[in-house]
């Protein structure tokens, strides 16, 4: 399985069985290596909350493919309404198995949202787990979702202003335990951190058993 980071909370997910997930693809963000004209394939979308730079470019890339979409119901109502044929609205501590093989649980995120209420996902595949927090500040209860999952993987926000800054998200390693961290929505906008390297020696500091990779946009990690 591959986890591709296309900038900002972007991410490509190819699993061994070669189905294409999409998590808060916001295709034409300025860090992005690709363009929409490059997707042609897509099995799942996921969409963590109602924000333009997290539901992105999810009706073009829905038209384009049929791809699935699993979001929250209010938001998944409006992508409804927007000519999205497949989707599936959940809440928070519900899970689903939109396609084969990819079972989907939603998670709390402190945030706010347009529509609905934002999240973050468990994505449970090939026996693993790759948590993506969605935007969040760090909370609490990341200890239990630690305990709850077994997270290899765990996609976090460090840009601060709207998330986790580097120190929380150092924090927040402690409390999810993953084996490793990628951190993403920083450098996207001019207010936020620009890049990963205060995090780095943060979560060296903080959470020295947690791995981190930092991912330039297009480069790919596998698990
Ligand atoms: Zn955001």
């Amino acid at each position: 399985m591959m986890i591709k980071w296309l900038g900002h909370s972007a991410f490509e997910i190819t699993t061994s069985t070669d189905k294409s997930i999409f998590i808060d693809p916001w295709i034409e963000n300025p860090l992005s290596p690709v363009s929409l004209d490059d997707i042609s394939k897509a099995d799942l979308v996921l969409v963590t909350h109602d924000h333009f730079d997290h539901i992105g470019n999810t009706v073009d890339i829905c038209k384009k493919t049929s791809a699935m979409v699993v979001t929250n119901p209010e938001t998944s109502n409006k992508l409804s309404q927007s000519g999205v044929e497949n989707v599936i609205g959940i809440n928070i501590g519900g899970s689903v198995e939109p396609i084969d093989g990819v079972k989907v649980t939603m998670v709390q995120a402190f945030h706010s949202s347009e529509s609905g209420c934002p999240a973050g996902f468990l994505l449970h595949i090939d026996g693993k787990i790759i948590y993506h927090a969605g935007d969040t500040g760090i909370f609490s209860s990341m200890e239990l979702l630690g305990d709850l999952y077994d997270i290899n993987v765990a996609l976090i926000p460090i840009g601060s202003v709207f998330t986790m800054d580097s120190y929380q998200a150092a924090k927040s390693l402690r409390l999810l335990k993953p084996d490793v961290a990628i951190p993403m929505h920083y450098g996207t906008f001019s207010a936020l951190v620009k890049d990963a390297k205060e995090f780095l020696d943060l979560a060296k500091r903080e959470s020295p058993d947690v791995k981190v990779v930092v991912l330039k946009p297009g480069e790919e990690w596998g698990l």
